[in-house]
């Protein structure tokens, strides 16, 4: 068995605890490896080493940054299948979809590394007579990068490669349940050239070194991807310990609107891979169908038939459609939403179990599970599953369906299926989602469009394309007066 270290200041080092953890596989409970669990005394380390190394990383130009971005993208391609089996192995995702959590982190590092020679800024006419008026970006300084473990590799690079283009250096504690993805993700970096400090990894828990880095006074910048209830801890804190800079994208609670008027078949293969695709644990997940009542039946009919037939399995197999949950903790966080669901008096169409028959009763895996007959106010309606779990909602009109659509706390994905121009239209216009998609289903965003929601899930923020640079630089304006004399804005030009 594979034993990882955390990696600070180029150097590949034991916990000083000694205290170590596993790394198990949700579907069938194997050991893949060892890591350290690390304290606040790793974490002091880690930051000192980043502190220093941005003194002179921030100063390297940054087409040399991108240059060793692209060599990382390079090396991350020619790795890709051997990432994306120990992705599935880690964390559960079929590996088709595990490739796609890997090309996403490729496509991402190829872009930022083109920032290297672009991160525009703004040359404007200053409003007094010989004088300059410019801004730049620069970086922020140390940024904390905290993630989950649904993409192991894609989310973390989200956060690195735009951090690490503009001149900061990180401090990165992914998620405890998929450790080995990140070490593997920190080596290719260090093989693509970082020097020693620009990227330094932590292996540990949320309230250990999570927590520490949130209270260090030389983390400049947190950057958090995971649930809300973490997230509104992560911002007391940060705005408590210095009001440190902080991004966080949070969860979801996505609909796809199917209108009477949609290619009902079209729509169904744009529910199943919305809902069952990763097992319902992504962010951008569909947990809600909003279906106009007049085919909703139809509807329901199509999707019992198709998601009863999905294959659950070690997400390996070929023969696989939907593999695991991320533990056993996941299958009874589902379980009970199930029964709430009961409960509420939403119909059971069809799941609403976890699976053990032969192999899957070494793993953590649920049945596919749709709710017919919902109400917009039950909390399997509301509140965020992420798990296999999928909730028609029958409405009479396209503004019934946008209303219930943003009627959550949520705000990230949403989707229509519609023939009609006017209303897909209507819905971009009104839908109150970051990401808005027309006859597709709820996940599938790709890299150089802004990523991120409204209202819960996040503070505004955006993950990839140009929005990111926005998250991980600072501007600042510079004004030249070579007048050769006291020119006052605002006074001496009227
Ligand atoms: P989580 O909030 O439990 O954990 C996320 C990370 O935060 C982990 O690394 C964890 O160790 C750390 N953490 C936990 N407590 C902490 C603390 N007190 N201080 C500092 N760090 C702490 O989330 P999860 O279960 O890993 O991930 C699932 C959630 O992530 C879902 O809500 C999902 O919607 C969300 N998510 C959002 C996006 C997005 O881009 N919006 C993408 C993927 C996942």
């Amino acid at each position: 068995m594979k034993s990882y270290r955390n990696y600070i200041n180029g150097r590949w080092v034991e916990a000083k605890s000694g205290r170590r953890t596993q790394s198990i596989n949700p579907a069938n409970g194997e050991v893949l490896g060892e890591v350290p669990l690390s304290g606040p005394e790793d974490v002091e380390e880690a930051v000192a080493a980043a502190r220093e190394a941005f003194r002179s990383w921030r100063l390297v130009p940054a087409p040399k940054r991108g240059e060793i971005l692209y060599r990382a993208a390079e090396i991350l391609r020619e790795r890709k299948e051997e990432l994306a089996r120990m992705l599935t192995r880690e964390m559960g995702k079929v590996l088709p979809e595990a490739r796609g959590d890997v090309q996403e982190a490729i496509d991402i590092t190829y872009y930022m590394a083109g920032e290297g020679r672009r991160q525009f800024g703004h040359t404007v006419p200053a409003e007094l007579p010989n004088k300059w008026a410019m801004s730049v970006r620069e970086p922020i300084g140390v940024i904390a990068v905290i993630t989950p473990w649904n993409f192991p590799v894609a989310i973390p690079s989200w956060k690195m490669m735009p951090s690490l283009v503009l001149g900061n250096t990180v401090v990165f504690k992914p998620a405890s349940d998929t450790p080995i993805l990140a070490a593997m993700l920190v080596e290719i970096l260090e093989e693509a050239g970082l020097p020693p400090g620009v990227v330094n990894l932590v292996f540990g828990s949320g309230e250990e070194v999570g927590e520490a880095l949130l209270r260090h006074p030389g983390v400049d910048m947190v950057s958090f991807t995971g649930s809300v209830e973490s997230g509104v801890h992560v911002a007391t804190m940060c705005a408590q310990h210095g009001l440190k800079r902080v991004s966080l994208e949070l969860g979801g609670k996505n609909a796809i609107i199917v209108l009477e008027d949609a290619n009902l078949d079209l729509a169904l293969e744009g529910i199943l891979w919305s809902a069952f695709g990763t097992t319902g644990q992504r962010c951008t997940a569909c947990s809600r169908v909003i279906v106009q009542r007049s085919v909703a039946k139809k509807l329901e009919e199509m999707i019992a038939e198709r998601a009863a037939r999905l294959r659950l399995g070690d997400g390996l197999l070929e023969t696989t459609d939907v593999g695991p949950l991320i533990h056993r903790r996941a299958v009874e966080r589902v379980h009970r939403y199930v029964e709430i669901g009961r409960q509420e008096g939403a119909r059971l169409v069809l799941g609403g179990e976890p699976a053990q028959e032969g192999e899957l009763a070494k793993g953590s895996f649920y049945r596919p599970t749709v709710f017919a007959d919902v109400r917009p106010d039950m909390r399997i309606a509301r509140e965020e599953i992420f798990g296999p779990v999928l909730s028609l909602i029958p409405v009479d009109t396209l503004e019934e369906a946008i209303q219930v659509n943003n009627s959550v706390q949520y705000g990230l994905s949403s989707a229509i299926y519609t023939q009609d121009v006017n209303r897909a239209f209507t819905a971009i216009r009104d839908l109150a989602t970051g990401i808005v998609y027309v006859n597709a289903g709820t996940i599938g965003a790709e890299i150089q469009l802004p990523f991120g929601g409204y209202r819960n899930t996040g503070n505004g923020h955006r993950e990839a394309g140009q929005a990111a640079l926005d998250a991980y630089s600072e501007w600042k304006s510079i004004y030249v007066d070579y007048s050769g004399r006291l020119q006052r804005a605002q006074i001496d030009n009227q």
